[in-house]
């Protein structure tokens, strides 16, 4: 039931009220107490209800609920811990297009709940076993309206706000008619910023763009970054623990830039430590941390996977080129109104603009592919990939996930989707053609692969 980020299907079909009323009741067996649970909402158009339905599930099984509203997924998060919950449920499907909803369960800790605590669940719920509670222990409802401002004023303790606020950034922010509406605005206020919004009203049919921050869908940030003169844009995603942003010039900052660029920012700070971040990131990120002492601890794909090993290997800084970054000092979950406020951080101490510093950073290059590849054919050719690298060449080959091998010009990974069938490609260089020539090579190679077995099935 549950993918690498929760569980997100489409409203009506499987997610059914049937469906999150015996989620929500085998959560509660798991988790009977003695703390409340904290239920939290994106801003989707069945998140309303939805939230209800999981509120009366665990108030039923017994569990004291507090209802915490409309926030980020790393606002919840931040609540969870900060409230000293049992477990938080958040009712939201991130990014995905508007039929989609979903749930995530947090732990105590404000990390997602663990594979351990997931596969409880999942026995519980195909078990039917649930909390049937009498009259007299039916859990009490209550509403916790601080959310908003607990999570903000823990964003701006790591920051330093009179020096921010001195310099009176203009910013444009795109909500994209998400839940950061609640959050963002608030801080960026607190921050003395000169800032307009963009798709600011909560819209669950996302009516500004599809919820996904990618640079197709930002064009009307970039516009407006321009026309106004602004310091800088920044977007989130639908539940807003993801920022991307766009330079003064109105020019999209890739994801890999801003994630090595903090990088190098908070290990500065930090005299030293550790950046944990998966096999796919650039290798800018170890090339600027290590002047400061840092070293990079790579990990599969997927953000629970990046929390957990900071936690495990004390990392000081984590995240993922699509905008995820994860602050340890503030809280292990990836967080993009605290990527905005680091943001600003920077661009204040330095005294530079976002487009110098990132024009500062190693000049690397990272090319994505995708190929075709039918699910049931994935292992097959997984085991033949390592054939179709030039091993000879190679100094480095590492199968933490898919294949990556490295080499004097640079890398290139392989690397089976967790969810479509595909295979995407990952290529870096120094210099655009040499990444680019890697992967079409890789891409042709995997494409002929395939093909081959077809034939032969
Ligand atoms: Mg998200």
């Amino acid at each position: 039931m549950f993918g690498t980020n929760g569980i997100r299907e489409v409203v009506g079909q499987k997610l059914t009220v049937r469906f999150v009323t015996d989620l929500a009741s085998a959560v509660a067996y798991v988790h009977p107490g003695p703390g409340p649970a904290v239920v939290g909402t994106d801003a989707r158009t069945s998140s309303p209800a939805l939230g209800r339905v999981v509120s009366g599930a665990l108030s039923m099984a017994g569990l004291k609920v507090l209802e915490i509203g409309v926030l980020p997924t790393p606002a919840i998060q931040y609540n969870v811990k900060a409230l000293r919950a049992t477990f938080g449920l958040i009712v939201t499907a991130s990014h995905n297009p508007p039929e989609f909803n979903g749930l995530k369960g947090i732990a105590p800790d404000g990390l997602e709940f663990t594979k351990e605590t997931e596969r409880a669940v999942e026995a519980a719920y195909a078990g039917g076993k649930f909390l049937a509670q009498p009259y007299d222990r039916i859990g009490e409802i209550g509403q916790d309206t601080q959310g908003a401002s607990r999570y903000v004023e823990g964003i701006l303790s790591r920051v330093s706000g009179d020096a921010i606020r001195k310099r009176k950034l203009r910013v444009v922010l795109d909500c994209s008619n998400g839940a950061s509406v609640v959050t963002s605005p608030m801080l960026l206020a607190r921050l003395g910023a000169r800032y307009v919004t963009l798709n600011a009203n909560p819209d669950g049919t996302f009516p500004g763009h599809n919820s996904e921050p990618t640079e197709d869908n930002l064009q009307g940030l970039v516009q407006y970054v321009r026309t106004a003169g602004a310091d800088f844009g920044v977007a989130h995603d639908g539940d807003a623990d993801r920022a991307v942003f766009v330079d003064e010039r109105g020019v999209y900052v890739p994801g890999e830039k801003i994630l090595t660029l903090l990088a190098r920012e908070t290990i500065k700070l930090n005299g030293g430590g550790t950046v944990v971040t998966p096999v796919t990131s650039s290798d800018a990120v170890a090339e600027v941390i290590a002047p400061y002492g840092g070293k990079v601890h790579f990990t599969r794909v997927g953000s629970p996977v990046v929390s957990r090993a900071m936690q495990e290997q004390k990392g000081a800084f984590g995240g993922e080129e699509n905008g995820g970054l994860i602050f340890a000092d503030h809280q292990l979950a990836r967080d993009g109104a605290m990527s905005l406020a680091r943001v600003m951080d920077v661009l204040v101490s330095s005294g530079r603009t976002l487009s110098q510093l990132v024009a500062d950073l190693p000049p690397y290059h990272l090319v994505k592919r995708k190929v075709r590849c039918p699910i049931a054919l994935r292992e097959k050719v997984l085991a033949e990939i390592p054939a179709l690298m030039d091993r000879g060449n190679a100094s480095e080959v590492s199968t933490l996930d898919g294949v990556k091998v490295r080499t004097p010009e640079g890398w290139v990974l392989v690397r089976p989707s967790g969810t479509e069938p595909i295979y995407r490609i990952f290529a870096e260089s120094r210099d655009r053609k040499t990444a680019e020539g890697i992967a079409e090579k890789m891409a042709k190679g995997v494409e002929s692969l395939v093909a081959s077995m077809e034939g032969a099935a």
